[in-house]
């Protein structure tokens, strides 16, 4: 459920959570502690026992520094609540297991870390999962209905997906899945929530990989789950137990990123949109995807459901016959030189990779055509260097393919 806000996106991230310190900083200090220190037995009762609120101890997430990052977390995506985690894959694990044990259905291309856990190694635990992908989404009703659902059932997808950048339309999602009383979860990390705002569109719950936009200089990893107080609540004794909070110096680095995420996603969003443009006339470009693109097939629902296109964007090297598809793109990938080759996103520096050998490698070929992902493809995080620049590194690496 969405929060209305009253203050801008921009204002939200640099105000919101802010705690006054006692000394006169300007953000909440970093508490680098494990425990908090009590003036008496009825005061440490009074916290264990919920009749005061205060901090306790750091696993369970009762550490200023992070509760001060997930008061900024839950206000950037206009939820009610929210709660920070030691990675993506621990919050999308914590989200699972609390709301999907009656069963998972994916929709979609999603991360490669997330289709296994939900291919591999929750149904040992009897969990029923399901992956769908695009083009199946008319089975949609039929399969979520023979979840056995005893225990809440769970749809969950990105858009826009990895690496094609498909996009789904998550008003018309959220009300299928409502109308068979599951919840629809949203892993928002390719948009950030700069772009996109699933819960105001009627998802129940958004995950992020905080290692991406919301961290934005690859240099810290962690996760985000936000929604209703209810829904979020439920996650909290999975997270606590788990032991999957992240360190309160890992909170306070990346709610000093989240004060500067629209400054860098528009900057990323504009640059990525004019690489794409100049892109597509390529000569040794067969196929740019990018949702801002006329062409791109979804970018009529990307226009309505996204304030910004992101700073994603998909090539398909034309190989002319000359270089097999996968030879063509290294050749590309290994002649950047601005753009760092590294299989992460969403940072300040621009990087490259090519799905076929990181991202989607653990894929067959045949299933890799089935999902639409061919060996000429390489996907590029946009930075925020100048785009110029980062054009010209292209266009240099480009003339390689064929030589
Ligand atoms: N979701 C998406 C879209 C991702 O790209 C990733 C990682 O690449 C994850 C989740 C997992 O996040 P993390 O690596 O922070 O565990």
């Amino acid at each position: 459920m969405a929060k209305t806000p009253e203050r801008s996106l921009a204002t939200r991230c640099v105000h919101a959570g802010e705690a006054a310190d006692a000394h006169g900083s300007p953000h909440t200090p970093v508490y680098s502690t494990s425990t908090f220190a009590f003036p008496s037995t009825a005061a440490i009762l009074d916290v264990v026992e919920g009749r005061a609120s205060g901090s306790l101890y750091t696993r369970y997430g009762l550490n200023p520094s992070i509760q001060a990052l997930e008061t900024k977390l839950a206000a950037i995506e206009g939820a009610e609540a929210a709660l920070a985690f030691a990675s993506g894959m621990a919050a999308e694990a914590a989200l699972f297991l609390a709301h999907g044990r009656g069963g998972i259905l994916c929709i979609g291309d999603a991360y490669g870390g997330t289709l296994e856990l939900l291919a591999d190694q929750l149904p040992l635990l009897g969990i029923p999962t399901h992956l769908l992908l695009g083009a199946e989404l008319d089975q949609l009703d039929e399969r979520l209905a023979s979840l056995p659902g005893n225990a809440g059932r769970l749809v969950f997808l990105e858009t826009p997906t990895n690496p094609a950048l498909e996009v789904f339309d998550i008003a018309a999602i959220a009300e299928r899945a409502h109308a068979q009383g599951a919840l629809l979860a949203v892993d928002n990390t390719f948009a950030s929530p700069v772009n996109q705002q699933p819960l105001a569109l009627g998802a129940d719950l958004v995950v992020h990989s905080a290692t991406k936009y919301l961290g934005g200089h690859s240099d810290l990893t962690a996760g985000a789950l936000m929604g209703s107080a209810a829904l979020i609540g439920a996650v909290a004794g999975w997270r606590k137990n788990l032991g999957t909070t992240p360190a309160p110096e890992t909170a306070a680095l990346l709610a000093r990123s989240l004060r500067t995420l629209p400054v860098r996603v528009q900057a990323q969003n504009a640059s990525a949109l004019a690489i794409a443009e100049a892109m597509q006339a390529h000569p040794r470009v067969a196929r740019v995807l990018h949702p801002g693109l006329a062409s791109f097939p979804g970018h009529t629902l990307a226009a309505r459901q996204m304030s910004g296109f992101g700073g994603m964007l998909t090539l398909e090297i034309a190989t002319e016959g000359a270089d097999p598809a996968a030879t063509a793109a290294a050749v590309v990938v290994d002649r950047l030189k601005l753009f760092t080759l590294a299989p992460s996103l969403g940072g300040v520096e621009s990087l490259v990779t090519q799905p076929c050998t990181t991202t989607h490698h653990g894929l067959t070929p045949e299933e890799r055509q089935r999902r639409g992902i061919s060996d000429a493809m390489i996907r590029l995080s946009i930075g925020i260097e100048d785009p110029a620049e980062l054009m010209a590194d292209l266009e240099q690496a480009l003339a390689g393919v064929g030589e």
